[in-house]
């Protein structure tokens, strides 16, 4: 047996597993409801993604109103409807300013801590454990204990903890080097659940062909950037913002919230179109392009683009437009400029697919929310068994709404499994 703090022989007993966003508020919740908590992290430091989210600087939540969060899930926003409901944006925001962290909201409603600093929000959630008489235990779980459809306790390789209730906050299997690699999976499926197969989303996209990799490293801002689904013609995601190409393909802000939005990925599906001059139509553009062709009439094709693109994307883009990059200014055609007017206003980057998952910022798919109770976060197979935060099959866009989502449902789960016993619903109910 391991040595838990025992607030008292009565007191509920909880084990949370996973000290990252969900796991420190479903314990934080717990204990302060009066529960006997043990917080079990696989790392030597809690909230080993915490701190490199926002850039280092977390983006902890969105400052707006419920419709308008759940409007940013685009997958199984309803079950969340009762979890947010109880612990809102406001009560996060509450909840770090009462806790010593002075926050601040910038565009798009995102809310972070005025030091931009995401070391703060973690030091706030480990000092608030502390203080509710969270016990910290730098293990991992390896194993779930049921028996008879209720859960008893947790396995550490050899050594067991017999528990009331348990919690499962291991998070997705996105960037698995900060500890969260899928673990919570195999614990659902043990316990009888159904997980939804995980893929990547807010994630690169993989292009086809070489014109990326021929401007790796150049990032372009104010670019219109959209992407069609191309069998259909539907445009399936559309917006203004800052993206960059890379050896692969696509990143940056743009792209990855666009990846959210592909669904049955597959190599021939997708197709980005990027907005080079988004503030010009194309007839304003053609007569910039025509102005610029005077001013250089002398030149060569190749060398006067320098007013219209980065130095980068001159002699790919001359080469997709088809023109000869010697033919001298004066001589290109109508039909020669109208190519390139089409190329800078809808740049075509055909693609193959999703980066790994390794380098996608939150993991779609998980344990199936049919299966859990909206309002507790409770097993409906397993009693005692409880699921936080990104190991559901939850998932929203960028602005700080997938921690949001961490910290309401840990919240619902903690306060539900502080009262796992006198609520009754350890009674066993399998199926
Ligand atoms: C680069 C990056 C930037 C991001 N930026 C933002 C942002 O600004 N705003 C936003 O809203 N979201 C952001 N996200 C997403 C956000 O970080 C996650 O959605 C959120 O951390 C999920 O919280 P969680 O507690 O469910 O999981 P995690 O935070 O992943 O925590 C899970 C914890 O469980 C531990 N664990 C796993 N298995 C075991 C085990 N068997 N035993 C013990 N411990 C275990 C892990 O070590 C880990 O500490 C970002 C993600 C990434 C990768």
């Amino acid at each position: 047996m391991m040595s838990m703090t025992k607030k008292g022989t009565d007191s509920v007993r909880v084990a949370v597993v996973g000290g990252g966003a969900a796991g420190m508020m479903a314990a934080i919740f717990a204990a302060r409801a009066g529960a006997d908590v043990t917080l079990f992290e696989r790392n030597d430091r809690m909230g080993k993604k915490l701190r490199i989210t926002g850039k280092g600087r977390c983006n902890l939540t969105n400052n707006c109103e419920l419709n308008e969060f759940l409007a940013n899930v685009p997958t199984n926003p309803r079950f969340l409807y009762a979890a947010l409901a109880s612990f809102s944006t406001a009560d996060t925001m509450a909840f770090f300013e009462e806790a010593g962290v002075p926050l601040k909201t910038e565009r798009g409603k995102r809310v972070f801590p005025m030091s931009d600093k995401a070391g703060d929000i973690v030091a706030a959630l480990e000092k608030q454990c502390i203080r509710a008489g969270v016990h910290i235990l730098h293990r991992r779980v390896d194993e779930l204990l049921i028996r008879d459809g209720t859960v008893y306790g947790v396995r550490c390789g050899t050594v067991e903890e017999t528990v009331d209730a348990v919690i499962v906050c291991t998070g997705g299997r996105s960037y698995p080097t900060t500890g969260s690699d899928g673990d919570g999976y195999r614990f659902a499926t043990a316990a009888g659940h159904t997980v939804i197969p995980t893929q990547p989303s807010l994630v690169p996209l993989v292009a086809h062909g070489s014109l990326c990799a021929a401007m790796q490293g150049l990032s372009l801002k104010n670019i219109g950037f959209c992407i069609k689904d191309e069998a259909s013609g539907k445009t399936v995601y559309e917006d203004f913002g800052e993206m960059m190409f890379t050896h692969f393909g696509l990143t940056g802000p743009v792209v990855l919230s666009a990846s959210a939005h592909l669904h049955e990925m597959h190599p021939e599906k997708y197709a980005a179109y990027i907005d080079l001059k988004p503030a010009l139509d194309e007839k304003t553009l053609d007569a910039r392009i025509r102005s610029d062709f005077a001013k250089y009439q002398n030149r060569d094709f190749l060398n006067a683009l320098d007013d219209l693109l980065p130095q980068k994307m001159i002699a790919p883009m001359v080469r997709l437009c088809e023109i000869d990059p010697r033919k001298k200014v004066h001589s290109v055609t109508r039909e020669e400029r109208e190519r390139l007017v089409r190329c800078l206003k809808a740049l075509k980057i055909p693609i193959r697919g999703f980066r790994s998952i390794d380098e996608a910022i939150v993991t779609r798919g998980g344990v199936n929310i049919k299966e859990i109770n909206p309002k507790t976060m409770e097993s409906k197979r397993i009693s005692g068994l409880y699921f936080a935060g990104e190991v559901l099959d939850v998932d929203a866009y960028t602005g700080g709404f997938n921690l949001q989502i961490a910290f309401s449902t840990a919240v619902a789960a903690g306060t539900a499994a502080a009262n796992v016993a006198q609520s009754g619903t350890k009674t066993g109910k399998n199926g």
